[in-house]
């Protein structure tokens, strides 16, 4: 998060606007009280000054409005002099006396007695004489360097005539000494109690900013999902109760948060567990949410999915945009089978609305739908061969039937053999519907086993000579069988018919003085059993399928050999409900091998004796 500048930190704001307003008053309050000060101290100078004035008037007026012709009184400026002479004071810079014709009368002056007789060039005291009043004024007087009091009074004779003007300069210059000290004590202790509250105004602003850090601090730990941090509440003011507030949101959101947490957790386990593959998007169609099962179905990483267009993932973008996927109601087969394997996915939409029927998105669960479409394949194909096998001799039979029926009955040579025709393609459709019996008896799991304990060798080995007593061709048998005991619990009806089949298939295919070689080995806990020939053998590609219901890999010569193709498969079963397996090894045209093996328990010596 952003720090925050120092100068705008709402705590130096605060002790700024604090100073600020304490300045301000302190400056009212301060100039207000130097101008009544100032004011007051000079009116008390210049009422001081008056009122010694006033006395020093009086005198003089008594000197000039006597009559000095009857009297031997000394010359008026003799008794002005005198007058003056006698008046001290401190304040009191000069006392001159003008007669009305502005001639110097008097000073008290030492210095300046030479202006005695002269004519005084003061415009004050013109003024006050021409004007009748008394006039006051402040100067400077840049020799002395100091501020001046000039007090011009006019002096009247009992008619109230002007007779002359009173003219005094005063050192005012001592009470705006004492201003500026008076100030200069002002002016500090306005530092002093700006310091202070300078400080208290730090403190203050504490109280307040403190509290607003913290919840800042906190705020910035929660975006980090730290919760136990709690704001300190230092009052019960709004403070306080915004801090109460803030610690209740904390919680609050802390229990939100864990359940949304828990929420999500179940949520991401339920789709980790999922055998479909689950798959979300945003609005735009864009993946944002894929289980392992799905990434497994459709082979990709994480990485290369998320973000990218749902179409384009499924590997419909030819077909479907995503506004058209949004529309399917159905689901969709995603057929990324092989030449070699099958795989077949089925896709499921579903859009997530809100209640305005905006898209939020779309949900695509996938299914492995291979093994279904693999057994509705199997079963059409079934189907298809089941009703050729039957139409098969059917057809062959009804062209036989109609040439009998045509007359061919009445010819004693041809008759007999169609007739023999239309028996073993009955008898050929009756060993397929038998067959066919016998695997769904052994598809629907109805059929038990009539076991019984056996010594293979023995069983085998009867098998094997009954077929060498009645075959027909020039093949050499070969037996390859162990002298010791092998007891196996088998229903012997099935494995006479497992090796049987075996046999024939060997024989059917085996050339003229092609031998044949029977084995039985033992390994572990099984008897493996091997079939060998000389004939010309499967394609390398097809052994395994020679086990598949109605698979031949010859066709004309297999059913040329009154072959169902059956066999095999119903052989398979067998062994397999046996508890055992079956396989085959061939190389074309050098022969073939069929192994099976079959679970044993190695007997204690002489338990059979
Ligand atoms: P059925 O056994 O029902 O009379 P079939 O022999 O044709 O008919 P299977 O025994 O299931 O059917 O054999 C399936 C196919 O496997 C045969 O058609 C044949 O093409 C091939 N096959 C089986 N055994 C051999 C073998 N020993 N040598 C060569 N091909 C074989
Ligand atoms: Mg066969």
């Amino acid at each position: 998060m952003q720090k925050v500048g120092f100068f705008r930190s709402i705590h130096v704001k605060f002790v700024l606007i604090y100073i600020m307003l304490i300045l301000v008053a302190m400056q009212i309050i301060g100039l207000y009280f130097a101008r009544e000060l100032e004011q007051t101290l000079k009116d008390n100078f210049t009422t001081s000054v008056r009122d010694r004035m006033n006395l020093v008037e009086f005198s003089v007026r008594e000197e000039m409005i006597k009559d000095r012709s009857t009297t031997d009184d000394p010359p008026l400026e003799q008794s002005l002099w005198n007058v003056l002479s006698g008046f001290n004071s401190e304040d009191i810079n000069e006392i001159r006396v003008i007669d009305a014709k502005y001639r110097i009368l008097a000073t008290s002056e030492l210095g300046n007695q030479s202006l005695v007789g002269q004519r005084s060039m003061e415009d004050s005291v013109r003024r006050s004489i021409s004007s009748e009043t008394v006039y006051e004024n402040i100067n400077y007087d840049p020799t002395k360097r100091e501020r001046v009091m000039v007090l011009v009074t006019p002096i009247k004779n009992n008619n109230l005539e002007v007779v002359g003007t009173l003219y005094v300069t005063a050192n005012i210059e001592k009470v705006f000494k004492q201003i500026n000290e008076i100030n200069q004590i002002l002016a500090g202790g306005v530092a002093v109690s700006l310091t202070i509250t300078i400080i208290i105004g730090i403190f203050i602003a504490r109280t307040f900013t403190r509290p607003i850090s913290d919840m800042r601090r906190q705020a910035q730990a929660m975006a980090q999902g730290n919760f136990s941090r709690k704001v300190h509440v230092y009052g019960n003011d709004e403070m306080g109760q915004l801090a109460i507030a803030f610690n209740h949101l904390t919680n609050q959101l802390q229990e939100s948060q864990s359940t949304t947490e828990s929420e999500q957790r179940k949520l991401a386990s339920v789709l980790e567990n999922m055998t479909d593959g689950v798959i979300s998007t945003d609005r735009k169609g864009r993946v944002s949410l894929i289980n392992d099962s799905a990434l497994m179905m459709l082979r990709m990483t994480r990485d290369l999915v998320l973000n990218r267009p749902i179409a384009s993932i499924l590997g419909l973008e030819q077909e479907y945009t995503f506004e058209d996927l949004i529309q399917v109601k159905d689901s969709i087969a995603l057929d990324f089978s092989t030449e070699k394997v099958p795989y077949i996915l089925r896709a499921t939409f579903s859009v997530t609305q809100r209640e305005t029927g905006f898209v939020n998105g779309l949900i695509v669960v996938l299914h492995d739908n291979t093994e279904q479409e693999k057994i509705d394949m199997e079963r059409r194909e079934f189907v298809s061969n089941v009703s050729h096998e039957l139409r098969t001799p059917l057809t062959t039979m009804r062209s036989y039937l109609d040439a009998l029926a045509e007359g061919a009955w009445k010819n004693e040579e041809i008759a007999p053999s169609f007739l023999r025709v239309t028996q073993t393609e009955t008898e050929r459709m009756i060993r397929l519907v038998n067959d066919l019996l016998k695997l769904s008896r052994m598809d629907s799991k109805e059929y038990e086993l009539n076991t019984e304990w056996v010594e293979f060798n023995h069983f085998f080995n009867s098998i094997i000579e009954r077929f060498e007593f009645s075959k027909s061709q020039n093949v050499h048998f070969k037996r390859l069988l162990p002298s010791e005991d092998l007891f196996v619990e088998i229903d012997t009806d099935k494995m006479t018919q497992v090796i049987d089949n075996i046999i024939s298939n060997a024989l059917k295919y085996s050339p003229d003085g092609g031998d044949v070689r029977f084995g039985v080995t033992t390994s572990g806990t099984f008897i493996k059993v091997m079939i060998s020939d000389d004939g010309m053998g499967i394609p390398q590609a097809n052994v395994n399928r020679i086990f598949d219901r109605f698979y031949r890999a010859d066709r004309a010569r297999s059913r040329a050999m009154g072959g169902t193709g059956l066999g095999l498969a119903i052989a398979k079963e067998m062994i397999i409900a046996h508890g055992g397996e079956i396989w085959a090894e061939s190389e074309e045209g050098k022969g073939t091998t069929i192994f099976f093996t079959l679970p044993f328990e190695q007997q204690e010596e002489g338990e059979w004796d």
